[in-house]
């Protein structure tokens, strides 16, 4: 079996009725190779009458989908599964080309993606509801979880194939359409994505991908068929979708930013500390929304804490993400690069230490990519915006605190509550840490807290602007509208008209 999407097209199209078009205007985007600093195809812009007949297609077709017996939508899944474990390899390349993360880290966004499915296939189960037997007069009563229709989901650059799935394979399984509108900085996977679902037996209309920018949002979001939207990327973005999907009368899931922090006690083994903050804080350039930003260091360790960091961060292998044995690829593109460099000279500015400069010393065969080597400050304090703001890059900000009930507060304090990591030895710490901290995703000694398909993956405060965390049952939730019915049949209703609150004493 081959498909047309494994290797990247000239022109990056939409996905509308199971079938690959460009749409009705010509606004474009260039794609790049963020490797080799040049622009390698152009992604086709969905206009609002594109979105509009895209929603069209999908409300139709949701209608028959949603109608489909939840066990037959599973097998779907179950097919899809199988293709893309079959195809990952081939999906991670499309990201690496687009993205610039390394192959084996691509490779581990895709097992990501890969959870979501499996736990989607158990939709029978998910969707199972609850029922109580003679309430009174001869009534059942139960609940039912419905499919809302046509959802839609906007994505962010950094996982192209994973944060998709945290959504699609969840509402396809519940028994909605679903609109995915990718980033346009790395669209080919999308359309990878589609292909595997229409082979795996999805009808014509469920799933659709419309490229675009904020034309292709707004038209989503103010659009009345679309009756929920899922968004993850940065916190002003994701407030914005918040606010206009409610003031259209939509469910809204929207995921911000991040600004990670790792707590390390004096008690804690240094050298795993050293090893959890170089793979947190760099792999993947920092473009993660789980990636460390801020190691806060308790007590008079942070000397020789930042010693062991250094004398990891200057071995990093920096290269192209397709080549071998590499630790950390390009970032995105050059405005990304310039966007992350200008924090770095924003943090020497304000006074904070800069330890290692990754503008600086990057192997010759980086010139040309959007490059920046691994980038150490030390001595960060909470007013500078290296601390404040997220930067999402590979850039590393050390701040030194005196007591544990002081880089709680920090962190507590801190405008984004994603994820959080704890390195100790001690019970009672990690049990106070645990319960005292706001923020939705906990590691204790485990660097990058990312919730299994099972569980739900979510932030507080500018984190996350909505009610529901992503996929796991919260997906099911999210995607599903609740109805409760009560039953009884005409032999059983005994009296006539009741004019009182309906009890049963
Ligand atoms: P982004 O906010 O720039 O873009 C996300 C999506 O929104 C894209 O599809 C983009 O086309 C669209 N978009 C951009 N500007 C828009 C506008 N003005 N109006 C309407 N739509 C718009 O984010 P990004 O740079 O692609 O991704 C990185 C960000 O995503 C980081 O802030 C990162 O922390 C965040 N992120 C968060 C999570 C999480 O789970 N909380 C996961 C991954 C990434």
């Amino acid at each position: 079996m081959s498909f047309m999407y494994i290797e990247p097209q000239p022109l990056i199209g939409h996905w509308i009725g199971g079938r690959l078009e460009t749409g009705s205007g010509a606004r474009r985007a260039l794609v790049f190779d963020p490797a080799r600093g040049i622009a390698v195809r152009e992604v086709a812009l969905a206009e609002t009458a594109d979105v509009d007949r895209t929603v069209a297609v999908a409300a139709e077709a949701a209608r028959e989908w949603g109608d489909m017996a939840p066990q037959r939508r599973a097998r779907v899944l179950f097919r899809f599964k199988e293709l893309v474990e079959r195809h990952a390899n081939d999906i991670a390349r499309l990201i690496t080309r687009e993205h610039g993360k390394t192959l084996p880290d691509a490779l581990g966004e895709v097992q990501r993606g890969l959870e979501v499915i499996e736990f989607a296939c158990a939709a029978p189960q998910l969707l199972k509801g609850q029922h109580s037997h003679g309430i009174g007069g001869g009534i059942d009563h139960w609940n039912q979880r419905m499919p809302l229709g046509v959802v839609a989901g906007i994505t962010p650059f950094n996982f192209p194939f994973m944060v998709p799935m945290w959504m699609a394979p969840v509402a396809l399984a519940c028994g909605n359409a679903f609109v995915l509108k990718p980033s346009e900085r790395d669209p080919s996977p999308s359309l990878l994505t589609a292909e595997l679902l229409a082979e795996a037996g999805l009808p014509a209309g469920v799933f659709s991908v419309v490229q675009g920018d904020k034309v292709a949002v707004d038209a989503l979001l103010v659009h009345p068929d679309v009756q929920a939207v899922s968004f993850v990327g940065s916190t002003p973005i994701a407030r914005y979708i918040y606010e206009t999907a409610a003031h259209h009368g939509k469910r809204a899931q929207a995921l911000g930013g991040a600004k990670n922090h790792m707590v390390v006690m004096p008690d804690a083994d240094l050298d795993q500390a050293a090893d959890g903050l170089i793979g947190a804080a760099y792999g993947s350039a920092g473009e993660r929304c789980m990636a460390i930003s801020v190691a806060v260091v308790v007590g008079d360790i942070a000397d020789d804490l930042v010693g062991r960091v250094v004398e990891r961060a200057i071995r990093l292998r920096i290269g192209s993400g397709l080549d071998k044995d590499i630790d950390m690829g390009p970032l995105v593109t050059a405005a990304h690069r310039d966007k992350v460099a200008g924090y770095i000279e924003a943090g020497v500015r304000e006074g904070a230490q800069l330890v290692l400069d990754g503008r600086h010393g990057l192997p010759a065969a980086c010139s040309e990519g959007f490059f920046l080597g691994a980038t150490l400050f030390d001595r960060v304090t909470p007013g500078m915006s290296i601390y404040r703001e997220e930067i999402f890059g590979p850039v590393l900000s050390v701040v030194r605190v005196a007591t544990f009930a002081d880089a709680v507060r920090l962190i507590n304090n801190h405008a984004f509550g994603n994820g959080v990591a704890l390195y100790t030895r001690d019970g009672g710490t990690a049990q106070a840490f645990v319960n005292r901290v706001q923020v939705g995703m906990v590691g204790v000694n485990v660097p990058i807290p990312v919730p299994m398909a099972w569980h739900s993956f979510g932030g507080w405060r500018q984190s996350l602007f909505g009610d529901h965390h992503a996929y796991g049952e919260e997906g099911v939730r999210f995607y599903t509208r609740y109805k409760s019915v009560m039953q009884r049949w005409p032999e059983s209703i005994a009296k006539g008209p009741e004019f009182v609150m309906p009890v049963n004493k």
